[in-house]
């Protein structure tokens, strides 16, 4: 039979797919993507995940999930997790683009790597059952890892698989996956930290200050994954560079209304305005530049409006700590 797996890349996911090889089912492993994966940053990721795929012998896809992902990002109808990660919801729209697939493919049913109570929001019983109903694949979700701890599905039915051979593993210890790995082969996984930024409370931090002020788009979601970020006021925000390779990213995210910062003849860091300008923030950005190069003497910082041409240099003092503190968003 053939099925569509669920492939991040890591231990479940992985050992899902091999119990299910190991049985003779025909998978073809989907990936997803989305603005708010680390993958995409080259971290974590020590072998490409398609040669992941390739190992165990199935079919790799890809899929990237952007505006709309971004829509249940914003107003998830189950809510978030401890941070601004919107598990529920996430699950059911990438189940349902699998299920589509599926359909496209002719694949009988569903595997996922999914271990019953190793995740608090979205991998209870209760959760599970949500996200099966509301992604329209009652009885096609076949969870190899868990399978014996829940009534067996559809293809168990129909004896497309043999339970038998499925496991009963829960909670949140990766003993269990970890022993099962070296039984099967199975070696170099990324550890289980997790590729969503959704689950980091210091992007959640800043995520929710660009809902707060009403500034949520594709844009300027890549730009919270660069530098540090400062509130100046509901208006306006400024993003410094941590290191050179920030720096040029942060050039590349210009765009034309926004305002770029430079220390003039010194090294130090860029900076990039977004939003509603005034001489206040010019000044206050500048000041914030001004720290990361001197602390004690006036800095002269270019400061570059919509064009090369539209430019004027601030000669400023380093603003104060505790001020510098109000400001930082993280
Ligand atoms: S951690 Fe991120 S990718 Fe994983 S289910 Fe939650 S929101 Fe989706």
């Amino acid at each position: 039979m053939k099925a569509v797996a669920l492939f991040s890349g890591g231990l479940d996911s992985t050992l899902a797919i091999k119990v299910m090889v190991d049985q003779g089912t025909e998978v073809v492993a989907l990936n997803f993507t989305s603005p708010f994966c680390r993958c995409q940053r080259g971290e974590g990721c020590s072998v490409p995940i398609s040669s992941r795929a390739k190992d165990l012998g199935v079919t790799f896809k890809s899929m990237y999930l952007g505006e709309e992902y971004l829509e249940i990002v914003k107003n998830p109808k189950h809510g978030y997790g401890r941070n601004c990660n919107p598990c529920i919801d996430c699950r059911i729209l990438k189940l349902k683009k699998a299920r589509i697939l599926m359909e496209t493919i002719g694949a009988s049913f569903l595997i996922t790597g999914e271990v019953l109570g190793q995740r608090p929001m979205s991998q209870h019983r209760e959760a599970l059952r949500i996200i099966e109903k509301e992604s329209g694949l009652e009885g096609l979700i076949l969870r190899p890892l868990s399978a014996k701890l829940f009534e067996p599905t559809l293809p168990e039915k129909k004896g497309w698989v043999n339970r038998e051979a499925l496991l009963d593993i829960s909670g949140r210890t990766r003993k269990p996956q970890i022993q099962l790995a070296d039984q099967l082969g199975i070696k170099d996984y990324p550890c289980p930290a997790g590729g969503c930024l959704l689950a980091d409370p210091g992007f959640s931090k800043r995520l929710r200050d660009i809902f707060q002020h009403d500034e949520f788009n594709l844009d300027n979601v890549e730009l919270l994954k660069i530098g540090r970020h400062f509130r100046i006021n509901p208006d306006y925000k400024l993003i410094v560079g941590r290191n050179e390779a920030e720096n040029n990213r942060l050039s590349q995210f210009r765009r034309k209304p926004d305002l770029y910062f430079e220390p003039k003849d010194l090294p130090g860091p860029s900076g990039l305005g977004r939003g509603k300008t005034g001489f206040q923030v010019r000044q206050i950005s500048s000041q914030i530049i001004s720290r990361y190069v001197s602390e004690n003497q006036k800095v002269n910082i270019v400061v570059s409006g919509g064009s090369e041409k539209n430019q004027e240099v601030l000669s400023v003092e380093a603003i104060e700590k505790d001020r510098l503190r109000e400001l930082i968003i993280n």
